[in-house]
């Protein structure tokens, strides 16, 4: 800057001093303006020029402000060009660790598109990248599954984690957990995990489950059959006691059948396709063919039995796997309410979905036991569900079935007061009686 002063200093005394000698003072004066001017401009423009290549050069001789705009120029650019050295290693190596992960990664944009994806992606879901780049998920996989998977996580708060187990598209051999991972306003990250192994495992169990309850079943029912006409063959008063150990054996026999029956109930519920059949279920009337039942297994305890039944109100899905988990959780109720006890059943259309609860004045749950209750064999006391004839996998099996109706179960109890089971079903599966009846006449 100072320069600057001292040079057109320099200029304007020069101009000065020949306009006195020359007597052209106006004319000296601004030729050594436009001396100057244009000298300036030179400068200028060899730095515009500087500054506009790519490659990279020293900067042009300048003094002055020319000269601290280029030197400026220079730190800023050598600047820049460090941090974009160093952000394209740290690219690299964040695309080295993306690629060396054993999962594949998708990154998704605002509508489901594909923006970016690592390797294993086309290992796993044969995505090629980039080619695939900007195609939409669903469009690339048509897969329901998926497509209803993606269509539920729209919307949903950023950094709700859903999953999904699929086959992978690429091999049939292969099974995936796909995980969908919202982040940032719109931002969607699809992992997807290979558990055929774990899926493997887990199969060869229930396989086996399956197959041991198979092979149980055939010698229970002989030895079942057996003691059932031994009973009969001991009719004498001397024989009584003989009658009584048989009788044990076929009660023991009895709960082993049932046990073999629920562990069987819940191989199939694991192994077969979720919800293949869907049929009206007249819920009303499901729920009064369960109480002729549990009026019966009552007996002598004599319960009451309230239905407050919204009779228009029927919902879709398998009328077997309902009625087995309905019952299930009435004879429940009837079996740990005392005496005259209250049970009440409640029908009902609400913000929930549709919603049956089912309420005892029994002698209820703590609250500690309440979150375990579904897990296979678990009883609050051990002994008297085997008393009851309970086998402990009731509520799992409930659990199973109300899952593959996208269904809910919520328990709430209060020791020595009494238990409310409750099953909300989604809207999507309701279905009105007067709708359901004007079709079948139309
Ligand atoms: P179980 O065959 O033993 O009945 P479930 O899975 O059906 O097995 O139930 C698990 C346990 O939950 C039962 O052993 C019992 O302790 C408890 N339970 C279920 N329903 C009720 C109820 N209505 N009132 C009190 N306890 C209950």
């Amino acid at each position: 800057m100072n320069q600057d002063i001292f040079r057109i200093s320099i200029v304007l005394s020069v101009a000065l001093l020949v306009g006195y000698l020359s007597d052209h003072m106006a004319l000296t004066l601004f030729a050594g303006y436009l001396a100057y001017a244009y000298w300036e401009s030179v400068l200028l423009s060899r730095l515009l020029k500087w500054m506009r290549r790519k490659r990279i050069a020293n900067a042009p001789e300048a003094e002055g402000l020319v000269g601290a705009i280029a030197m400026q120029y220079e730190d800023l650019r050598d600047h820049h060009r460090k941090q974009k050295r160093r952000l394209a290693s740290y690219l690299k190596r964040f695309k080295e660790a993306t690629q060396a992960l054993p999962d594949a990664i998708v990154v998704l944009g605002l509508n489901d598109e594909i923006e970016w994806a690592n390797s294993k992606s086309g290992d796993y879901l044969g995505i090629r990248y980039p080619q695939d780049r900007g195609q939409r998920l669903i469009n690339l996989f048509r897969h329901p599954a998926l497509v209803s998977f993606m269509k539920e996580a729209r919307g949903k708060n950023p950094g709700i984690e859903k999953s999904l187990e699929l086959v992978s598209p690429n091999n049939q051999d292969m099974h995936l957990e796909l995980r969908l991972i919202s982040y940032g306003d719109s931002g969607k990250l699809l992992v997807a995990r290979n558990v055929t192994t774990i899926f493997r495992i887990s199969r060869m169990r229930t396989d086996f489950i399956a197959n041991a309850s198979h092979e149980l079943r055939t010698p229970l029912t002989v030895i079942s059959g057996y003691l059932e006409s031994f009973e009969d063959d001991f009719t004498e008063e001397k024989d009584k006691q003989m009658r009584s150990k048989i009788r044990q054996m076929r009660v023991q026999a009895e709960r082993m059948r049932r046990l073999i029956e629920d562990l069987l109930k819940l191989s199939t519920l694991e192994t077969t396709e979720s919800q293949s059949v869907r049929e009206p279920v007249r819920i009303p009337d499901l729920l009064r063919s369960i109480v002729v039942e549990a009026r019966a297994i009552s007996g002598i305890l004599k319960h009451d039995f309230q239905l407050e039944l919204d009779e228009g109100l029927w919902i879709e899905g398998d009328r077997n796997q309902i009625y087995s988990a309905i019952s299930n959780v009435i004879f429940n109720a009837v079996q740990h309410t005392a005496e005259h006890g209250c049970i009440t059943l409640r029908w009902f259309n609400d913000s929930n979905g549709a919603t049956l609860e089912v309420i005892d004045t029994g002698e209820g749950i703590s609250a500690e036991h309440i979150p375990r209750l579904t897990e296979r064999f678990y009883r609050v006391d051990r002994g008297r569900s085997r008393e009851k004839g309970g086998t402990g996998l009731g509520l799992a099996i409930v659990k199973h079935i109300l899952s593959r109706h996208q269904a809910r179960l919520e328990i709430e109890s209060t020791p020595g007061v009494g238990s409310t089971f409750r099953f909300c079903f989604p809207n999507a599966l309701i279905l009105h009686k007067g709708l359901i009846e004007a079709r079948s006449l139309s």
